[in-house]
């Protein structure tokens, strides 16, 4: 949170604090809560707006005869129309909802990298980084039409990389190049410290058999949307956001570890269950693994498992939002607190990072394999100030 409502002696006073985590928070310059970035409201690029209607027609090329391209139903973008869901027959409460068949795979830039084009077959107009993962959604010949990590929508040949057509899990590492996220007063960035838990996740959930990928492939700048638009495109059964807190309430006895489900108003009630339990569960798991560490532990008054609703009725942050409105089921984890100096040091440490990661993947796998209901869960407190910046398109430049 950047900055936080803490009421004392009756007295409500804002403070504001320049370092905080945006976990999915709105974009530079936006003021008004609710509508955090990825339904981007500064962004001056049509189809990087995230929210509902502009992404819909990315279906299709937008310079090339439709008769000649493969098509995909729905957006990779994450605005698959939430109708769909909704007509889905109804699951037993607590298992897995459907995934939503709405995206067609991601193209990972080859170790050279890879050109892009504005047309299949066309000049090469610029390049992107080796490893970079950016959804497909529509395919000609030998190309493949991707979102890029700044929402710029392009051509690249098949041949430069390879294409994944479907992972169980997708892990989205928070932040990202200069969008460092919180930073701990030891010097340790959120984006850093995301991206590494973020890997060690997949390496455990990898070692349990679940074939999982990340959303963020390295230290860059990525959109919210674009974010979301490699989960939708996989056609994942759970999508998760790591993050990193700062500006807790005040001590704790232990670990102040915070998930976020979605519940919106547009979030069917399977899915808002199916999303609550991944949020119980790796909270569950996180605090019992952090718990064995000592630490001056921070939080907020309200840490748990919970959710944040925007002005709009739907999730405030965007990387919840968005996937809800693909059909994903989401959960944003704030791990620990990197502003809090105790933690940091416990952060820096390679096996404290292991022991995160391994209680994320534990509870992705209890979530995928159990019926477990999770635990920790909370009613927040009614926030009304905007989470950090960043996440949107603008000045975002592609990594090259
Ligand atoms: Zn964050």
């Amino acid at each position: 949170m950047t900055r936080r409502i803490v009421t004392v002696l009756g007295i409500v006073l804002a403070l504001a604090v320049p370092t905080a985590c945006s976990h999915g928070g709105k974009t530079t310059g936006a003021t008004s809560g609710g509508e955090a970035a990825g339904g981007s409201t500064t962004s001056s690029s049509a189809p990087a707006d995230g929210s509902s209607s502009s992404t819909s027609g990315s279906t299709a090329a937008p310079t090339s005869p439709s008769s000649t391209v493969t098509t995909v139903k729905g957006s990779a973008a994450g605005s698959g129309p939430a109708s769909t869901a909704t007509t889905r027959p109804a699951t037993p409460a607590g298992s897995v909802p459907d995934r939503q068949d709405a995206a067609s795979g991601v193209f990972i830039a080859g170790d050279k990298g890879t050109g892009v084009a504005a047309q299949p077959g066309g000049a090469i107009t610029g390049r992107i980084r080796a490893g970079v993962a950016m959804a497909v959604d529509a395919r000609q010949g030998g190309w493949a039409h991707v979102v890029t990590p700044c929402e710029n929508h392009l051509w690249v040949k098949v041949a430069d990389g390879r294409v994944e057509p479907t992972a169980d899990i997708v892990i989205d590492a928070g932040h990202g190049g200069p969008e460092s996220g919180a930073v701990g007063q030891g010097g340790l960035t959120e984006a850093e410290l995301n991206l590494a838990v973020a890997r060690m996740t997949v390496e455990a959930l990898a070692a349990d058999g679940v074939t999982a990928a990340l959303a963020r492939t390295g230290d860059y700048r990525q959109t919210l949307a674009s974010r979301v638009a490699v989960a939708t495109a996989m056609h994942p059964k759970a999508f998760v956001s790591i993050h990193h807190n700062a500006e807790p309430d005040g001590p704790r006895a232990g670990p102040g570890t915070e998930t976020y489900y979605q519940t919106g108003k547009d979030v069917p009630p399977v899915r808002s269950a199916a999303s609550k339990r991944l949020a119980g569960l790796i909270y569950e798991e996180v605090v019992r693994a952090l718990s064995a560490y000592k630490a001056d532990w921070v939080a907020d008054t309200d840490a748990g498992a919970k959710y944040r609703i925007g002005d709009s009725g739907n999730d405030y942050y965007g990387v919840l939002r968005l996937s809800a409105a693909g059909g994903v089921v989401g959960s944003l984890a704030e791990l620990a607190f990197i502003s809090n100096p105790s933690e940091e040091a416990l952060l820096k440490r390679d096996d404290v990072r292991r022991a995160e990661s391994a209680a994320v993947a534990r509870g992705i796998v209890r979530f995928l394999r159990t019926e477990d209901p999770g635990s920790g869960f909370v009613v927040p407190y009614p926030r009304t100030e905007p989470a950090g910046g960043g996440g949107g398109t603008q000045g975002c430049v592609d990594p090259s």
